[in-house]
């Protein structure tokens, strides 16, 4: 099958204890509430979203590093929740992760060599010595590190190095989906292109499989073939990437592309920007009906707030919203909202 991964009704809830031993449950904050995605092979899919809004736990939940509360993660038709942990741990050798801060996810005790020796010691990759340091090497030269690395510690590099390092960590064990959870949102500006320009070249060379979890929408733009927007838990908009930033359809999804800048500074922007009203909700105590109506500028009523809608297919895109069509033809006008 072309498809890699595919999540079903994933939720990952997490218990919210009180009490002098922490042992009473006052609640549940909803993480991730109910998504369905799938990744086809040898391409990308770009999570967006506000902090908070549980893409970094789906990231996570894919790769079974956080544990769901219910629904079925399959990776290449295996079902990743029903694994015995042995099975889960060959298993997780196909699947690596990268992290947004080097620094932090980089133990600074270990030089490069005995970080990325790490990894193919405990799934027993390369056989002896020399056959691990043919790997090792293979990998420096893949992200673009010069052998002399090896023996440096990751403080000894810039925040782009750092990163390549993080790079050839999950690389080294030869994994087919890489989940980058905000792979560049920690680097300079002027560094981040060449990132995402080097994870853009491994995908081709290597046929890797990506899930790329961005805030910044620019970020995922150009590397992703599919774009989901995630908003409190649940996923409200998934389309092919040009079609999402050209046609957003989602009132969420339209109110985050208002606050991208144009790319081209001599074309003036004629769009408006769409201001939301309030917060992000609590996911402790998401809204009832549509979780954006309390902030959406299209709620109706009462049919917003009394009836969650469900991700429907118009056109090549999915959109969780009950008056997508007649916001898309002007039928349905925003609502003024004081800033
Ligand atoms: Fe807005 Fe209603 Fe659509 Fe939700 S269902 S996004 S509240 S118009
Ligand atoms: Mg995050």
């Amino acid at each position: 099958s072309d498809i890699l991964v595919e999540v079903r009704d994933l939720k990952v809830h997490f218990p919210i204890k009180r009490g002098v031993l922490f042992d009473r449950t006052v609640g549940h904050v909803k993480a991730v509430d109910g998504v369905d995605l799938s990744i086809r092979r040898g391409q990308t899919y770009g999570l967006v979203g506000e902090s908070g809004c549980g893409k970094s736990t789906l990231g996570r939940a894919l790769l079974q590093l956080t544990p769901p509360t219910a629904g079925e993660v399959s990776f290449d038709g295996v079902e990743l929740t029903k694994l015995a942990s042995g099975k889960l741990r060959t298993m997780r050798r196909r699947m690596q992760m990268i992290f947004q801060d080097p620094m932090s996810s980089l133990d600074p005790r270990q030089n490069v060599e005995s970080i990325l020796t790490e990894g193919l010691q405990t799934h027993g990759i390369g056989g002896d010595r020399d056959g691990r340091r043919k790997i090792i090497a293979e990998t420096l030269d893949k992200v673009g590190l010069p052998r002399w690395a090896l023996s440096r510690y990751p403080h000894e590099f810039s925040g782009g190095q750092r990163q390549r390092i993080g790079i050839a960590r999950a690389l080294v064990l030869g994994p087919e989906l890489i989940v980058a959870d905000e792979p560049v949102s920690a680097l300079d500006v002027s560094i981040q292109a060449q990132v995402v320009n080097l994870l853009d070249e491994l995908q081709d060379n290597l046929g890797l499989t990506y899930l790329v979890i961005a805030h910044d929408l620019a970020v995922v733009r150009h590397i992703s073939d599919t774009v989901g927007v995630m908003y409190l838990g649940a996923l409200v908009e998934e389309a092919p990437s040009d079609r999402l930033y050209t046609e957003p359809l989602h009132p969420y999804t339209r109110a985050l592309m208002s606050a991208v800048p144009v790319p081209d500074p001599d074309v003036e922007d004629r769009r408006e920007r769409i201001l939301l009203a309030g917060d992000l909700p609590s996911p402790a105590n998401p809204p009832a009906g549509c979780r954006f109506h309390t902030r959406c500028p299209w709620a109706q009523p009462t049919r917003c707030a009394d009836e969650r809608p469900v991700l429907r297919e118009i056109g090549a895109s999915r959109v969780a919203c009950h008056w997508a069509e007649q916001i898309a033809s002007g039928e349905l006008r925003p609502h003024k909202v004081s800033a």
